[in-house]
Formats: structure tokens, C-alpha cells, sequence
């Protein structure tokens, strides 16, 4: 049996630096420490931040006093007025590349292009780059839904960060055919790019493909959501204990790749009980 471990598998840029940012300041004053929504989109992770002091609150009305953490993907105007206005201490933990993101959407806005998100409309990244933008910012992940819109004259397309590549060149393509200007950014980010090409080529040379991270997390979704389409025997888990025997059973080659917000302990602990499992 052998084991194709994706090297890219696993926590990106972006999630590392906020789960940084959180753990340094917990280890200084866990009092009063909050983050807005759980700070990435794995549960095992949030579980140990927790043991640290920081809790999650899901509005920032909840917040009596203290720190904000905000997460990785941005936050809503709405959310950062309303902790300006309470006076939180704010740790603004947003990826650099959401930002770009966040830039390119207003640069589009600015200059007069209609704009559109490829990207899911309630994916907390995309409600943040709305939030700043004036109604009519349309978001689809369908490229038929391209037909319901426009037609338009300067159209301005981003993508959420962690879209899926092809999605995204389909539906600027049938975009082409709409508009007759169309200025396009791709705000999908290397880290979420690598990943996926390197899934797909695992995925084709094996006979079984298992995709760790979190059930909430929708990169790691669009991984498995890759890898099942050229590898029906696709198993998408968050832990080690949901591995199941019958699914590696007969299977020489085990596939093995990461969400982005999937921590290395979580991936090496699948990969010992695959090794377990098949002796
Ligand atoms: S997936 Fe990319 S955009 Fe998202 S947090 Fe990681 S590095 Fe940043």
C-alpha cells in the first residue's frame, strides 16, 4: 500500500498567520478575548484556541468588552462600525489576499463596471467585499445562472479566494458573451489553486481519495468536490476516528490532501490510522 500525501496539504498562509495573531495575544491576556465567528473553518483548531481563552461570538453585540479577533476572511462594514462604536480592541487577522480581493472589488465598483463575485453569496468572504459596495453586486458558482444576468456594457468580474479555477474561467468565458467589456481579476489565491491542481493529479493515479478538513469549510468542499469527479472513492472527514476499514479495503493507492484550514496534527493522525487500517 502506499500513501500519496499531497505537499501542499493543509493550513495556507493566511490561516497560520491569524491562528498566530490569536495564539500570541492569548498567551499574553486571554481575558476578554473573542473572535468574530469561529477564527477558521475547522472545529479541532477552534476547540484548541479555546482551550487558550478565546472564545467565539457570532454577533458582535454578544461582546461585552475586550478584544475582537476577526477572522481570515474579512469582516462586514456593519460588524466593524458596530465595534468601533462598543470600542472593542480590534486584531484585524483578514488575509492580505482577501484584501487584494476586497481592493479589486472596489476598484471594479469605483470605475463603473457592474460587478460579479464568482464565489458562494453567503460565504462570510463575500458578504464582507458586498458589504462595502453599493446594492447590485451580483454572485453566482453556476455558470447557467450567467444567462439570468446582464446583458451588460463594463462588466468587472473577482472570485471568492477559494473558488475553484475552472468554475471560474467557465463562467468569464460565458460572461465574453454578455458584455461588451468585461475586466477581470483573478483574486483566487495560490495557496487555494496549488491545492486543488495537486488533488486532481493525486486523484487521477489513485484508487482512493481522502480529503481531510473541516465539514464547514468550503475549500476543503470544492477539494473533494475535484477529487470526486475523476475518483468516485472520495471520502471527505474531519478526523482520523471517522476513517472507515471497508473504504481501503482492496485499495493499494490511498490518496491524501488537505483543506487550508486543516492543522498538521489532524492530517498526520489520518495518515497513521490509514497505516493501521492496511496492516
Ligand atoms: S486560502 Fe488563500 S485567501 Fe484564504 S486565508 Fe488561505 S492564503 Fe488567504
Amino acid at each position: 500500500m502506499k500513501i500519496f500525501l499531497a505537499k501542499s496539504a493543509g493550513v495556507c498562509f493566511g490561516v497560520k498567520r491569524a491562528m498566530d495573531m490569536a495564539i500570541k495575544v492569548a498567551k499574553k491576556d486571554p481575558k476578554h478575548l473573542y473572535t468574530l465567528g469561529p477564527l477558521i473553518h475547522n472545529p479541532q483548531a477552534v476547540e484548541s484556541l479555546k482551550e487558550l481563552g478565546v472564545k467565539v461570538k457570532e454577533r458582535v453585540e454578544s461582546i461585552p468588552r475586550g478584544t475582537v479577533i476577526f477572522r481570515s476572511h474579512g469582516v462586514s462594514l456593519r460588524d466593524l462600525q458596530k465595534a468601533r462604536e462598543k470600542k472593542l480592541h480590534i486584531i484585524d487577522a483578514t488575509c492580505p489576499i482577501v484584501k487584494k480581493a476586497q481592493f479589486f472589488a472596489n476598484y471594479l465598483h469605483r470605475h463603473g463596471y457592474a460587478l460579479l463575485i464568482v464565489g458562494e453569496a453567503s460565504h462570510p468572504e463575500v458578504e464582507a467585499i458586498r458589504s462595502y459596495l453599493d446594492e447590485g453586486v451580483a454572485v453566482i458558482d453556476d455558470v447557467k445562472k450567467v444567462q439570468e444576468l446582464g446583458p451588460w456594457d463594463k462588466l468587472g468580474i473577482i472570485a471568492q479566494t477559494t473558488q475553484s479555477f475552472s468554475l471560474f474561467k467557465e463562467i468569464v468565458a460565458a460572461c465574453l458573451e454578455r458584455a461588451r467589456e468585461v475586466r477581470v481579476f483573478n483574486t483566487i489565491c495560490h495557496a487555494t489553486m496549488i491545492r486543488q491542481k495537486e488533488a486532481l493529479e493525486i486523484a487521477k493515479k489513485v484508487d482512493c481519495m481522502i480529503v481531510v478538513g473541516g465539514y464547514n469549510s468550503g475549500n476543503t468542499q470544492r477539494l473533494a468536490a475535484i477529487c470526486r469527479d475523476i475518483q468516485p472513492h472520495t471520502y471527505h472527514i474531519e478526523t482520523a476516528q471517522e476513517l472507515r476499514s471497508r473504504w481501503l479495503s482492496g485499495r493499494e493507492k490511498i490518496g491524501l490532501t488537505a483543506g487550508a484550514s486543516t492543522p498538521s496534527w489532524i492530517i498526520k493522525e489520518v495518515e497513521l490510522k490509514i497505516r493501521r487500517l492496511k496492516t
